[in-house]
């Protein structure tokens, strides 16, 4: 394994979602070098895998791209992409990461992003990327947006048939590609490693994994994302337009028996955005949200839930206890009604399960910082300075601290910029008063 040790940076960014790339430019514009250490293979994080966003419905990859593109061109701004911090501690005034690059097996320096590797490549894989419901190669950029548009080989699939050395224009592709070690140091590091979706996978009673047409919330995302798999929305089992469509909310959160007490804030408004996209694009389907309570505290919102009421979204008060598999591909809902009805079983073509959020990276023996009792990162002043840490000169901001909505992790990400920027002022000063 090579090891390059890296020194010149102010800040250290850990994960390049909205969250990371916002930090990352606000103290980048202030002259600060700033390292972004991402582990997949695009910068972007959710944001830009959504369809549209609540409450503008702006296009997501519309206002998302030119963020990412900014962060990317950047003179004060350099991205890690596909890495690993393995660990990130505090030595004296440096924050130091020992970082690993991932093997792509194509040269990053070399690939023009052409995609003819992608072409010419006979095997077709699960496409993640679009919810698993299309393929894409064993080689192949993550998708068309992707920052950098740089290919990256599955090797667990690749059949090593040689197609995609031969037609690489510039010589990229490099089979023996070695993981490859750095070390960052910087004066301050700030936390945005977002979150992952409930899993749900332990909760039989969903369905999940086993009913084909019960799907979760990021998968609708991208069935109604204009570059989707299909391009329209289709129920996966059979490809038939669903006539009617539910969706479960509090389906990952609010919920001891899946380790997930809390509310994850954004599922109410974005099962109503993902239903009132869908009256759009499926006018005469019936939709209905199954709903303990509708949370709807940001601005605006209540008059985007009052919307989706006037446009004829179903609201029924009732807990989703079991879900079954109907006939032709059906799915049955059991739910305790609120209305005093008792449990009632709906049946429906489509279900969506409105998951919540849990922390999308476990500091545990990779770093000091405390998580919470909800195990995002814990928050030592969390009404006045909520970006601050136990670690010091370490911030948090956007989904690592917790749910959140974009704008609420725009205004965190620019809250954790000023931090660090203040704890930067702080530490030349006590350097000048010692020297
Ligand atoms: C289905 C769904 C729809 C939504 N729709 C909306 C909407 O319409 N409007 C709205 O306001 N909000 C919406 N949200 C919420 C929105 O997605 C979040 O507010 C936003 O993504 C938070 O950004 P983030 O950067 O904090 O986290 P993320 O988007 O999760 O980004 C975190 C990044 O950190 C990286 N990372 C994680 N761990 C590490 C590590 N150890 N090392 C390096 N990198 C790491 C991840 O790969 C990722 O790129 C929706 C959420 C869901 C689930």
């Amino acid at each position: 394994m090579n090891s390059i040790l890296k020194t010149d940076f102010d800040v250290l960014v850990v994960g390049g979602g909205i969250a990371g790339l916002q930090t990352a430019l606000d103290l980048g514009d202030q002259d600060y070098k700033v390292a972004v250490v991402e582990k997949d293979a695009t910068i972007g994080g959710k944001m830009i895998r959504l369809s549209k966003v609540f409450p503008t419905l702006d296009c997501a990859s519309c206002i998302t791209t030119p963020k990412m593109a900014s962060a990317a061109h950047h003179d004060n701004i350099t991205l890690f992409t596909y890495c690993d911090v393995n660990s990130l501690d505090r030595v004296g005034q440096t924050v130091t990461a020992d970082v690993t690059q991932r093997p792509r097996y194509v040269d990053p320096n070399k690939c023009i992003g052409c995609r003819q590797c992608e072409y010419h490549c006979p095997v077709y894989v699960s496409d993640a990327e679009q919810g698993g419901f299309s393929a894409t190669k064993a080689i192949s950029i993550p998708f068309s947006n992707a920052i950098p548009q740089i290919a990256v080989m599955d090797v667990e699939n690749c059949m090593l048939c040689g197609k995609c050395e031969k037609v690489c224009p510039t010589h990229a592709i490099d089979y023996f590609q070695e993981p490859e070690q750095f070390v960052i140091t910087a004066k301050t590091a700030v936390l945005t490693t977002g979150f992952e979706l409930t899993p749900v996978s332990n909760k039989h009673q969903y369905g999940m994994g086993e009913i084909p047409n019960v799907i979760d919330s990021m998968q609708m995302e991208r069935l109604l994302a204009p570059h989707g798999p299909y391009n329209r929305v289709l129920r996966p089992s059979d490809g038939m337009e669903p006539d009617s469509i539910a969706y479960v909310q509090c389906a990952g959160s609010r919920d001891k028996s899946m380790g997930v007490s809390y509310c994850s804030r954004v599922c109410c408004m974005y099962a109503i955005k993902q239903t009132m996209l869908l009256s759009g694009s499926l006018p005469l389907a019936d939709i209905t949200v199954y709903y303990m309570d509708i949370r709807a505290f940001g601005k605006g919102y209540e008059q985007f839930y009052q919307n989706a009421k006037a446009m004829g979204i179903e609201f029924v008060k009732g807990k989703v206890a079991k879900i079954s598999e109907g006939e032709n591909g059906g799915v049955e809902l059991h739910y305790e009604s609120q209305d005093g009805e008792g449990v009632v079983t709906a049946n429906h073509d489509l279900v969506v399960l409105s998951l919540g959020m849990v922390p999308g990276w476990n500091p545990e023996g990779i770093c000091p910082v405390s998580a919470d009792s909800d195990l995002f990162v814990k928050t030592i002043r969390p009404k006045l300075s909520p970006t601050l840490t136990d670690m010091e000169g370490v911030f948090v901001a956007g989904a690592a601290a917790g749910p959140k909505d974009i704008v609420d992790t725009i205004t965190e990400s620019g809250a954790a910029a000023v931090e660090a920027a203040k704890y930067m002022v702080a530490l030349e000063r006590s350097r000048k008063a010692a020297a």
